[in-house]
């Protein structure tokens, strides 16, 4: 029989088996068994770890072990990451997490994260996984006519458009970002007059991009970079867009991408994308309009939620995450541009060790040309098995179920005078105020964060526009787990904590 140990360390410790599929079995196997004990063990643990800093690091060893411990050494290796590493970790699937926005897991999707594992192709190139590129463009495809997108972002309508998925919203914000600049500077702008638009609420990954890109040399750089301000219900106002485009370009500076979200971080504010358009298309620019739908875009699976997308047509570029709310495993952010051209033409460069003739056939998507990375995993695998496992039905499914949960929030508070709703509910998120001095809302998301059994995330906007950032709290129903016992525990959570720092009125 052949020797399977290392000289250095444990039997089965020989790295020239690793990919064995006894091996593989044993492991997979094992990890299997315990996920499966941690999701049935999440309701009963808090929410996240005590958060001690450093205490985790103080349970590692400084240095890394020079003998493994081999096939055998599992029982401990699991068994330390149980002692040493979960109980510090927040518990991003645990039904009491109603912080941020949910990062969304399915079985069927955790399945396809180890067969992709498994797999480990590189889809650079087409012509490095020809199947894995082909995946990925159905399934950009197959959610574009699921979200109902116009007909431009998918290939095979066979228009130029097309989709690609990238890790996360920031790098589509920074990919149509560089598509813009791009497609200005071809117009004859210079690159160093290039602007950048969005409005106060948009996520902070705007103006980071704006950052990477060069365009700004710190988030408060408003050289090259403008926020514009928003109405009542903090949407962007079109009107002071326009104004800005115009400003700029009278004087000789090149706008090259304005960012509309739909369904802003605080508050989940749809910008109105329809007169956005138009103030566009009335300022004299001729800016790329890219849209952030990075959490609310989800929603757009069912059709009574897509009345927000209004004017859709008119962007260039449309980012979703599946990641957030449409039960399939982090990394996976959904990027459509109408024009692939505009965008590969951003990013395309061809040393001679990537030469292919298939590329040069001009006949394949070569996705190294949609994005920063050169390398990268085959993601739109967990699409194909979400999908194919829960269909559109079930989708739509998961979206309702949590938006109804929002709603029945939502009731309740409005029903206890001790809180108040200073904006409309969003699909699966509500934000309250605790009534009185801002205090109290911020000691209500502290003290309902600090009993662990649900997590919340407090957030600061203006309440009227123009006016200063004022405390909110933020509730997001979006985790797969959550059900009406979480939502029972998290508004007695509230309840208590609104009790200790308001009194109730008679
Ligand atoms: N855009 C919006 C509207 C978001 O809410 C977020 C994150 O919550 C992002 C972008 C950034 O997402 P990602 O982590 O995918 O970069």
């Amino acid at each position: 029989m052949q020797d399977f140990s290392n000289p250095n360390g444990a039997p089965g410790a020989d790295p020239a088996h690793a990919m064995d599929a006894a091996l593989y079995r044993n492991l997979v196997g094992r990890v299997a068994d315990w996920g499966a004990d941690y999701l049935g063990s999440l309701s009963e643990r808090p929410v996240r770890g005590s958060g001690v800093v450093g205490d985790t690091l103080a349970r590692l060893p400084e240095r890394p072990p020079e003998d493994g411990l081999g096939e055998a050494g599992w029982d401990t290796i699991l068994g330390d990451l149980d002692r040493d590493v979960v109980p510090g970790l927040v518990h991003w699937q645990h039904p009491g997490f109603f912080a941020y926005f949910s990062c969304n897991a399915s079985a069927p999707a955790i399945a396809a994260e180890l067969a992709s594992a498994t797999l480990n192709t590189n889809g650079m190139l087409w012509a490095t996984a020809p199947a894995a590129t082909e995946l990925e463009m159905r399934m950009c495809d197959w959610c574009a006519r699921l979200f109902g997108l116009p007909d431009a972002f998918r290939f095979d309508a066979g228009t130029g458009g097309g989709g690609v998925i990238q890790a996360t919203a920031s790098e589509a914000t920074l990919a149509a970002l560089l598509a813009g600049r791009t497609r200005a500077v071809r117009a004859g702008a210079s690159r160093d007059r290039v602007t950048v638009y969005t409005s106060t609420q948009a996520h902070s990954s705007v103006v980071k991009a704006a950052m990477v890109a060069g365009l700004a040399d710190d988030p408060g750089d408003t050289s090259r970079v403008r926020t514009i301000g928003t109405d009542a219900g903090l949407r962007m106002d079109p009107g002071a867009l326009a104004r800005a485009i115009r400003a700029d370009v009278d004087a000789g500076l090149a706008p090259a991408l304005v960012v509309a979200t739909l369904g802003t971080t605080s508050t989940g504010a749809f910008d109105p994308l329809g007169e956005i358009g138009a103030a566009i298309d009335a300022s004299g620019g001729a800016p790329w309009l890219h849209v952030d739908a990075a959490w609310a875009g989800a929603a757009m699976v069912c059709p009574e939620h897509r009345g927000f997308a209004a004017g859709i047509g008119r962007a260039d570029s449309v980012c979703i995450n599946p990641h957030k709310w449409l039960l399939t495993n982090f990394d996976c952010d959904l990027f459509w541009v109408r024009n692939a051209a505009a965008l590969t033409g951003s990013m395309a460069i061809t040393p001679a060790y990537l030469r292919d003739k298939d590329s040069e056939s001009g006949r394949v998507v070569d996705y190294r040309d949609w994005h920063v990375p050169l390398g990268r995993r085959l993601r739109a695998l967990k699409l194909w098995f979400v999908i194919r496992h829960y269909g559109a039905a079930g989708l739509r499914a998961h979206v309702r179920r949590h938006v109804a949960m929002a709603e029945g929030i939502e009731r309740a508070l409005r029903d206890d005078a001790r809180f108040e709703l200073p904006f409309a509910r969003s699909l699966g998120l509500v934000c309250f105020r605790v009534a009185g001095p801002d205090e109290r809302t911020s000691a209500v998301v502290d003290r309902v964060n600090a009993g662990r059994r649900v997590l919340i995330t407090p957030t600061m906007v203006p309440l009227e526009p123009g006016g200063p950032p004022r405390p909110v709290g933020r509730i997001n129903v979006g985790t797969t787990t959550t059900d009406q016992a979480a939502v029972g525990v998290l508004l007695s959570e509230l309840r208590a904590a609104a009790g200790s720092v308001v009194q109730s009125p008679a």
